[in-house]
């Protein structure tokens, strides 16, 4: 007897019938003797209904409001569930964030959790129930409800398996595992059957889309295992998140291609090459809390530099103007160049710990295609090229080639 802690996507719960389906997946799983919390998502396309909603009544919505009200979507799932269960004569009971407590941080809108109350579900546990809970929501120190960031069920999913010590966190969601790069791009992509945490943080922050990166995050500072499995098929055992390299031999170098067409880019052209010049750059932008991605400085000459670096491409304009009007003039740099038609391409892998000349074989085979690299960063699991965005898929397609991820078993 196990005890598992399974999440389901909004597409898994998207219509009553799927809520039917998940419900009877539950069922069998405790049927087998298996304790289970389930964590749902609002239905799909309902977060969306609902932020579309506040933002007729007011252009910025209010943080503490919005919450209020795009929690209830979960709130719909969770009832729902528990019903289909009681249909298939599971005795099973609904919380929501609040209910259970999950106590967050009062971040409305991206809040963090502080602290699961395990009280209520351990009892319900104990009596046999199968306990469903809201996803994507907490409660703040003063008893305001919160969301946990858009994609936010995984995180809750992770957290509870934390805090409730499960065997296993089962993420069930529309694709059947994490492949080495999305399908739609490279239909022969494989689906991996592990993966190692640290690779599955470069692949979500790279933009593979499948799990929030803070639930990664909160796995593996907590050692959860995770698991990402398909809700449409019976048979699979999906891939499973590890936490140390196994010492197989025939293990790929690389695990995946991951790609991000949400970028842009951004020179600050002659700037005068002194100590703190970085520091008078960023500053700003971190402070207007713009993340900043790969950032190059070049070499001096005549006692000037350029500086680029990439941001989010929903935040090209704001920290455009940021550069124009508070930066440049400051620093009295010669002009601030950018463009949001980029996209970035990341090879991921543990095994370049281990295996020289991955970057030169990447650089390389985009050479062969023709594709200029604009940018460059590197970190120890990872390489990522900055291209132009009407290259992206081709340079997909040719580094999966390249890599033989197309020859994993
Ligand atoms: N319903 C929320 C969203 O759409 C949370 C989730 O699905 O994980 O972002
Ligand atoms: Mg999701």
């Amino acid at each position: 007897m196990a005890f598992y802690v399974q999440k389901y996507g909004g597409t898994s719960v998207g219509s009553t019938e799927r809520i039917k389906n998940v419900a009877r997946r539950v069922a069998k799983f405790h049927a087998q003797g298996h304790q289970i919390v389930v964590v749902v998502s609002a239905m799909s396309g309902e977060t969306n209904r609902l932020i579309a909603l506040a933002k007729e009544v007011q252009t910025h919505p209010d943080p503490r409001e919005l919450d209020m009200m795009i929690s209830t979507g979960e709130q719909v799932s969770i009832a729902l569930l528990s019903m289909a269960l009681m249909e298939l004569n599971v005795k099973a009971k609904s919380y929501t964030g609040a209910q259970v407590k999950i106590l967050t941080d009062n971040s409305y809108t991206r809040a963090r959790i502080l602290d699961i109350d395990k009280n209520k579900i351990s009892i319900d546990l104990n009596a046999g129930y199968v306990v469903v809970v809201a996803g994507f929501q907490g409660i703040d120190g003063t008893d305001s409800i919160t969301t946990l960031g858009r994609g936010g069920s995984d995180t809750t999913g992770v957290a509870l398996a934390a805090a409730l010590r499960a065997d296993e966190c089962q993420i069930y969601t529309d694709v059947d595992g994490i492949y080495t790069t999305d399908p739609r791009v490279v239909p022969e992509a494989k689906r991996l059957r592990t993966i190692t945490f640290e690779e599955m943080l470069e692949m979500a922050s790279l933009g593979s889309k499948v799990l929030q990166l803070r639930s990664v995050e909160f796995a593996g500072k907590y050692k959860v295992k995770l698991r990402v499995l398909s809700s449409f098929e019976d048979e699979g055992e999906g891939t499973l998140i590890t936490y140390e390299e196994n010492g197989d031999m025939e293990q790929a170098v690389i695990s995946g291609i991951a790609f991000s067409r949400d970028e842009a880019k951004i020179t600050v052209l002659g700037v005068p090459d002194h100590p703190g010049i970085a520091y008078q750059i960023l500053g700003p932008v971190a402070d207007a809390n713009i993340d900043v991605d790969m950032i190059i400085q070049n070499v001096g000459f005549d006692g000037l530099t350029d500086f680029s670096f990439t941001v989010h491409r929903g935040e090209f304009a704001n920290t455009m103007n940021i550069l124009r009007e508070k930066i440049q003039p400051h620093i009295g740099a010669r002009d601030v160049v950018g463009g949001d038609r980029i996209a970035k391409v990341s090879v991921v892998g543990v095994g370049m710990r281990s295996h020289a000349g991955i970057a030169s074989k990447m650089f390389r085979v985009l050479a062969e295609e023709g594709i200029n690299i604009q940018m460059i960063g590197t970190s120890e699991i990872k390489v990522s090229v900055v291209v132009d965005e009407k290259y992206m898929e081709l340079a997909v397609r040719v580094l999966h080639k390249a890599f033989d991820l197309d020859q994993i078993l």
